[in-house]
């Protein structure tokens, strides 16, 4: 196995950062919020996230967050969410309830103080101790160290960039075990997974030439695929060319 690659890139969130009391707290609150402010009574829970992330294409949690509004207030539910699902065009992310939407994400993600930082304006609510600083390591810490000894490591994420490195850093992930300009985050790529882009970016300014790619959705084996590198999946599907249930498992394989 080892000889079959040169350097590892990671998923962040599920593989590197566990992102279930930030992120994905953040897409149910924002939804309830919304709806609860526009006159639905129905609130979604996790199981909802989870089915909305395992469609391909729905990557982005803005996205994942304006899309199950959109198939509440169309009346849908859980059991017909695949049968309406459209992905979130560009031209849907620049309408005024998209961007409404962003706003309540990020106001809960980032907390009042990192809101006011990142966009120059007060929150749209305000929400003292942001989810970010919920997120935690996944990956045991030791493992990515000897990781980190063996082989060149990067990082292709959705993340903007400064919250990729925020938390990173609040992680110790990087500098110490990554280098920065390893990692690709949202703005540093034309398109997001499962496009190849993100991967191949990160790819080249590694300067490697068999890199493996660690994902834990669809969209991660997608454009793995798409980027000619194999991958690795951690979830309970079996996806990818090699699939674990904890990414503490992978050094089965590759150390
Ligand atoms: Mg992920």
């Amino acid at each position: 196995m080892r000889k079959e690659f040169d350097s590892i890139i990671f998923d962040m969130d599920g593989v590197l950062v566990d992102e279930s009391r930030s992120y994905r707290l953040a897409i149910e609150m924002t939804v309830n919020n919304f709806l609860a402010k526009n006159g639905t009574k129905t609130k979604i829970t996790q199981e909802d996230v989870r089915i909305i992330k395992s469609f391909p294409g729905f990557n982005n949690d803005w996205d994942v967050s304006f899309v199950l509004i959109d198939l509440i207030q169309r009346g849908k539910d859980k059991q017909n969410y695949s049968d309406d699902i459209r992905l979130v065009t560009p031209s849907r992310r620049k309408t005024k309830k998209y961007l409404g939407i962003k706003d309540i994400f990020q106001s809960y993600y980032l907390g009042e103080k990192l809101f006011k930082e990142i966009y120059n304006r007060p929150p749209v609510i305000f929400y003292a101790r942001g989810l970010n600083l919920n997120d935690s390591l996944l990956i045991d810490k030791a493992l990515l160290t000897a990781l980190a000894s063996k082989y060149k490591l990067g990082i292709a994420t959705s993340r903007p960039r400064l919250e990729a490195l925020f938390t990173a850093r609040n992680l110790k992930i990087t500098p110490q075990l990554i280098k920065e300009e390893f990692i690709v985050a949202k703005e540093d790529a034309a398109r997001e997974k499962p496009e190849p882009d993100p991967l191949l970016e990160v790819k080249k300014r590694m300067g490697v030439l068999t890199p493996i790619y660690i994902g834990d959705t669809i969209n991660d084996v997608i454009a793995a695929q798409k980027a000619g590198m194999p991958s690795i999946f951690i979830g309970e599907k079996n996806l990818g060319d090699y699939q674990f249930t904890n990414v503490n498992k992978i050094q089965e394989i590759i150390l």
